[in-house]
């Protein structure tokens, strides 16, 4: 196969937020960039809409950050925090040279605003058409075939690199990847009008039972709600759904939101979208990579997923612009190095929204999390800093989310009676649970897998060593409780 003279140096499948920035950068430093994109109408969708500051930063840092632009996009500062009938206001990082900030905005707008721009670069070609196909061999991918939509012929692309950035429910993934996808829960999405939102410019999350509901302003007017529901059950429009909104979920809600989120209700516009945990677990194969919700998800409660888009966007563009794309040696390291470093770059992001999701359910650490991060400053500044990803740092990860478990376990052997000793100890154990598959997902190096593998085993012998003590119990308490029956029995005969 000729891989000398393509007609262009990259082309990408799909035109997202991961497809359409990356040719918006290749396209504005030179690189000749195909993208062929199935849905060009304006989507009203529930996905995105949170961009957090290590998203904006990364924007900023390929000098895009003016596709933010005239799509009504609202500052975001902070979040807020609610349980119960208490809150607690959290700031997002700052110093001295800055102040970092998220944006709020439409998912549609912003992907419109990306494409127009990359309409108008000459060395972009955008194609409105579905991808159906690499051209490939075994070892090697040399392009794509895809269905024109205007002429409805079968068309090829032949490029050095081909880049798979078709979201969510890729088709391209199974090719390049061995990972396999978990549904957690379901998002379900209102819009609320004209909310007097208690924190403005603020993400806010509401730790309700069961799970958590999350708001935040899209527009200058409009606001997001995601109430979450956990398993795997779609939750559907009928007189129970709403019932169950304005029974279960309004009660837990700050008053100052009811009003919007009735008339929501009223109107009756709900969308309803999973959310997915899908590890990064690509194969190599020469001349083609993952990028964006094809390669990785994790759950939305954090809104890192377009975050963790444009920092591999950032890091692989720069690396393609250094080379030949023709040199094929080269190229593939570079695909190599990518993988490698999306789990460096992007640990953090991943692990902790998967974590939270999981503190946030269960009920115990759930009020550790909110009773540490209330402490003041001092407590939240690392977590947030987190959470907005501009901080990535793994190990301020750990030691924060092991300090709730153990904060938690502090306040219940402060009087070690038998019960609350059982309950800490629950406590550290879920929260091993929950953090120890999520750290194994993230490509770690040998020792900490070992460490981990390890912690795994532990935890599997502590679980069915407590099962056993708990049949065994059971089981004393049941033959003890026949003992007493006849014991009573002979003596009432004896008695008459
Ligand atoms: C409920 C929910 C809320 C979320 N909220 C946030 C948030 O607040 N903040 C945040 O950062 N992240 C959030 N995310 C995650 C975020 O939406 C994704 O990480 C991000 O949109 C991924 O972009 P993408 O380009 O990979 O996929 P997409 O934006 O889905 O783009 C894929 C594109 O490929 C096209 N395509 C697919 N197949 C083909 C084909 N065969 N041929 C041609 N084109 C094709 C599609 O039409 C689409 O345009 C949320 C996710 C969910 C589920």
């Amino acid at each position: 196969m000729n891989t000398e003279n393509n007609e262009y140096d990259v082309c990408i499948i799909g035109a997202g937020l991961a497809g359409g920035v990356l040719a918006a950068y290749l396209g504005t430093n030179g690189k000749r960039v195909a993208v062929i994109e199935k849905l060009l109408i304006e989507q009203d969708g529930i996905t995105g809409e949170l961009l957090q500051p290590g998203g904006v930063e990364k924007l900023t840092e390929m000098k895009l950050e003016h596709l933010l632009e005239g799509i009504d996009a609202q500052k975001v500062d902070g979040y807020g925090l609610f349980l119960n009938k208490e809150r607690i206001q959290l700031h997002y990082p700052q110093n001295t040279e800055k102040v970092f900030q998220g944006r709020g905005f439409r998912y549609g707008k912003f992907i419109s605003s990306i494409r127009n721009y990359i309409r108008s670069l000459d060395n972009v070609t955008f194609i409105e058409g579905t991808v159906t196909d690499f051209i490939e061999d075994k070892e090697h991918i040399y392009g794509l075939k895809y269905t024109d939509k205007k002429t409805g012929t079968e068309n090829f692309i032949h490029a050095p690199l081909t880049v798979a950035c078709d979201g969510a429910f890729s088709i391209f993934r199974q090719k390049l990847s061995n990972a396999t996808n978990v549904i957690n829960s379901y998002f379900l999405g209102l819009v609320l009008k004209n909310v007097n939102l208690p924190y403005p410019n603020h993400g806010h999350v509401i730790l309700a039972e069961p799970s958590p509901v999350l708001a935040y302003p899209i527009s200058n007017n409009e606001c997001r709600m995601l109430i979450d529901f956990p398993g795997q059950e779609i939750p559907k429009k009928s007189p129970e759904l709403i019932a169950y909104l304005k029974e279960k979920i309004a009660p837990q809600l700050p008053e100052e939101i009811l009003p919007a989120y009735f008339d929501a209700i009223e109107e009756g516009k709900f969308k309803v979208m999973p959310s997915q945990l899908v590890p990064a677990q690509a194969t190599l194969k020469k001349g083609a990579v993952l990028l964006g919700d094809s390669l990785n998800m994790r759950h939305p409660l954090t809104g890192g997923g377009m975050t963790v888009a444009l920092t591999d966007i950032y890091c692989i563009g720069q690396k393609l612009l250094g080379i030949d794309l023709n040199n094929a040696k080269q190229l593939h390291n570079i695909i190599q190095e990518y993988y490698e470093l999306h789990h460096t770059n992007n640990a953090t992001v991943n692990i902790l929204a998967d974590a939270l999701y999981g503190v946030v359910k269960d009920p115990q650490l759930k009020i550790a999390c909110f009773e540490y991060l209330k402490k003041g400053e001092d407590y939240y500044k690392e977590p947030i800093s987190l959470l907005s990803a501009v901080n990535r740092e793994l190990t301020t990860l750990l030691k924060h989310f092991l300090s709730v478990a153990f904060f938690g376990v502090n306040d219940n052997i402060k009087f070690p009676t038998p019960n609350n000793v059982g309950k800490a100890y629950t406590m550290i154990k879920n929260a091993l649970e929950i953090l120890n598959p999520l750290m194994l997902n993230e490509n770690p190096d040998m020792v900490t897998k070992g460490a981990l593998k390890v912690t795994e085993s532990a935890l599997k012998v502590t679980n069915s060593v407590t099962k056993t003590a708990t049949n065994f119990t059971g089981r004393v308490t049941e033959n003890a409780q026949k003992f007493k029956d006849g014991a009573l029995k002979i003596t009432s005969r004896v008695l008459e």
